[in-house]
């Protein structure tokens, strides 16, 4: 049993505060009968929810964990025919949303869900989930360079919360190094834009982590559905 807003949020009708209203205004039955007052629970297995009479689909929760490939887009069409994650998801026929992007040229850990309170929860700017990037970059940062990512750089959209870095391989000789990052936001490009600001743009991106998931034992282009108690350790 579940607080109603809450399975009508789950079904997508709108978020929990709106669900709320609609239950206020009396347009939210349950087995025929119309309710108007918040905490009355249900059954979606069991129990007809209707709004406005018309019955909430509910679907069963997915959460899936893709391991994105570099080239593909993290959105459900693309007008100009390239590779999109839906296209990595055979089997799946449920509609299912990207937690937060990875850019067409980032590899790795992308969450997808058709749960969309857990999506917002997870992109929500409060929601501060640590995201862990390899990032190989032009040249050899400095120390110095690095710790002004460590304390915060200023972007275009503002300064940046502090993120947890260190030195994975540097290669003098071919002017490049990796560099593990870990940031607890998620603007756009926030990893490319933050090297870029420092002086050393990033060549290769890949997410490895996010929050307590990694992608071992997933192949690249593969997806699993990930386990109940992982779900739970993300909120
Ligand atoms: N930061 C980026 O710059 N790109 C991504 O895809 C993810 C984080």
């Amino acid at each position: 049993m579940e607080r109603l807003q809450k399975l009508l949020a789950q079904a997508g009708i709108a978020s929990r505060r709106k669900c709320e209203e609609l239950i206020l205004e009396g347009r939210v039955q349950v087995n025929g009968e119309t309710v108007t007052t918040l905490g009355v629970k249900a059954d979606p297995a069991a129990d007809v929810i209707t709004v406005n009479g018309k019955p909430i689909r509910h679907e069963s929760k997915l959460y899936l964990m893709l391991h994105k490939p570099k080239g593909v887009i993290t959105s459900a069409s693309d007008d100009k025919g390239r590779k999109v994650v839906k296209d990595y998801l055979p089997g799946i026929k449920e509609r299912v949303y990207p937690v937060g992007r990875l850019d067409y040229d980032t590899e790795g850990l992308l969450l997808l869900t058709n749960d969309g309170e857990f999506a917002n929860l997870l992109t929500h700017p409060r929601h501060h989930v640590a995201k862990t990037y390899m990032a190989t970059v032009k040249g050899v940062p400095h120390g110095s360079a690095l710790e002004q990512l460590q304390i915060g750089i200023m972007l275009d959209d503002g300064m940046t919360a502090p993120a947890e870095v260190e030195y994975q391989d540097v290669d003098p000789d071919n002017k490049k190094s990796t560099i593990r990052i870990t940031i607890y936001e998620g603007r756009n490009r926030q990893v490319r834009r933050m090297f870029e600001a420092i002086g050393h743009p990033v060549t290769l991106l890949k997410r490895v982590k996010f929050g307590e998931l990694t992608l071992q034992g997933l192949a690249r282009g593969k997806y699993r559905h990930l386990k109940p108690q992982e779900v739970k350790e993300l909120q």
